[in-house]
């Protein structure tokens, strides 16, 4: 055995001379016989299924235009608002919302189901000051081939002005959170017509500027119930690319996703100072899956993930999925306006305050629906993310052998093996490994960074699993 150096290097090397000769490695086997140099190839995305973009073209601006000013039309949906009004407050947008999804679960053929989600939120001592029931609206596509495998996407319908506690002035709440309403809704419209594998939820939430109540209510349900959630996505304040200085980048969304995960125990501490993996946990192989999948002609945007779990110091309702042990990552527009949220509706000075729906960009909120069209319908219609994935230690090589679980979908074609020089932030060198539980490959696992994902017969990825050592 070489020096692991000039393994390494020369393996990378060959991997490179394979893709120049355009090998390809779906079916191919050379690599089975280890530890001869791998035949791998460059990562190279997803492209997106006729299917996919169908779909991405029924994405509506003008249903999202309509969704955002009716929910703006309620005056206010501050979680303290009136429960029980039919014209104005969080109650009418309640029902609202809970009317369409409805409407929309009809044309599902059955496979869709509309809930609504309450409890009693007792009094926190900070943003609620009175016993608040917290409502979330959910609407549920059930998969037809893994319906406990589970995909969330979410948005808040709640509201608020420039004092979180004032329950009755106007709150328009266009761009937070009406836009990732109508993102949410938009989607259940298109996905409803379709049959996807696993199951995909599509909820709006209250209690988001109290505190993350009703997105907290749902993670611990979810929990409670023992749900397989694999991935889970807010879209929050997605209504517009332009700063307040200007500055426009309407083919951009960003990705907040955290590094280090939320809810790591100390064992699992343990485990990441030895191997590495602070850039790899589950919620940035989320992130680096929304980009393979949804950076391309079918939502025609670009995906800036972000190496934090929110905005700084601030938060939102992919965290209590994260506390629950969930991966889970934050869709928001590129800049932010402070001019157009949390703000009482007025002129200052000639200047327009508030969160109005004329701040808005419809084509854009549709852009980013797309984006999430593209993640979600590929996470549901892939298998799901490879798991008992180890390294195995047991003897001192300079080769790696990676070994996992084979997953039940009845449409597994097998799995790839991926790695990266551990500067990368992307996956750049994949393998085919086949139908089977372990592969050896011929570069070190002290010198770059190995996951497995799953691949089906269409040809669908999951999300990379990143391993954990095992002696
Ligand atoms: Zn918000």
């Amino acid at each position: 055995m070489s020096p692991s150096g000039s393994t390494s290097r020369r393996a990378l090397l060959s991997a490179s001379a394979a893709t120049a000769a355009g090998a390809s490695l779906i079916g191919g086997r050379a690599a089975e016989a280890a530890p001869a140099a791998p035949a791998a190839r460059r990562v190279t995305a997803q492209p997106p299924g006729r299917d996919l973009v169908a779909m991405a073209r029924e994405i509506d601006p003008g249903r999202i235009e309509s969704i955002v000013r009716r929910l703006v039309a309620f005056g206010t949906r501050h979680t303290l608002s009136a429960q029980d009004d039919p014209e104005r407050g969080i109650g009418a947008a309640r029902d609202w919302i809970h009317a369409e999804l409805r409407r929309i679960a009809d044309a599902s053929g059955g496979r869709m189901t509309v809930e609504l989600q309450s409890y009693v939120q007792e009094p926190d001592g900070n943003r609620i000051p009175v016993p608040t029931t917290i409502t979330n609206v959910v609407a549920t596509l059930r998969g037809s081939a893994a319906p406990e495998r589970v995909y969330v996407v979410s948005g808040h319908y709640d509201s608020r002005v420039s004092d979180v506690g004032n329950a009755t002035d106007d709150a328009p709440g266009a761009d937070d959170d009406a836009s990732g309403v109508a993102v949410v809704m938009e989607l259940a419209r298109v996905m409803s017509t379709r049959t996807t594998e696993a199951t995909v939820v599509f909820a709006a939430v209250a209690g988001e500027e109290q505190g993350l109540y009703g997105a907290g209510h749902m993670a611990q349900r979810f929990k409670a119930a023992g749900a397989d959630v694999q991935g889970m996505f807010t879209n929050d304040i997605v209504g517009s690319p332009v700063a307040d200085d200007g500055t426009a980048d309407p083919r951009v969304v960003r990705l907040f996703a955290e590094g280090v995960p939320t809810s790591e125990t100390p064992e699992q501490a343990d485990v990441r100072r030895s191997v590495g993996g602070e850039n790899d946990s589950p919620s940035r192989q989320l992130a680096r899956f929304v980009r393979d999948v949804a950076e391309n002609r079918a939502t025609g945007m670009t995906v800036n993930v972000i190496y934090r779990r929110d905005r700084y110091l601030r938060g939102g309702d992919h965290i209590p999925f994260l506390e629950e042990g969930y991966p889970a990552a934050r869709f928001t527009e590129p800049h932010e306006d402070y001019a157009h949220q949390h703000q009482d509706v007025r002129v200052e000075d000639g200047q327009q305050f508030g969160d109005l729906p004329e701040f808005c960009d419809m084509d854009y909120i549709a852009r980013v629906a797309r984006v999430n069209l593209a993640t979600l319908w590929t996470l549901a219609q892939a298998p799901g993310t490879p798991t008992g994935v180890h390294i195995d230690t047991g003897d001192l090589t300079n080769s790696t052998t990676l070994v996992w679980t084979r997953g039940p979908e009845p449409d597994l074609a097998g799995y790839e093996v991926v790695w990266r020089e551990p500067t990368e932030p992307e996956w750049t060198h994949v393998l085919d490994a086949g139908d089977t539980t372990t592969h050896t490959v011929d570069i070190s696992k002290d010198n770059v960074f190995f996951g497995v994902r799953a691949v089906d017969r269409a040809g669908h990825r999951s999300p990379v699993a990143y391993p954990t050592p095992s002696r």
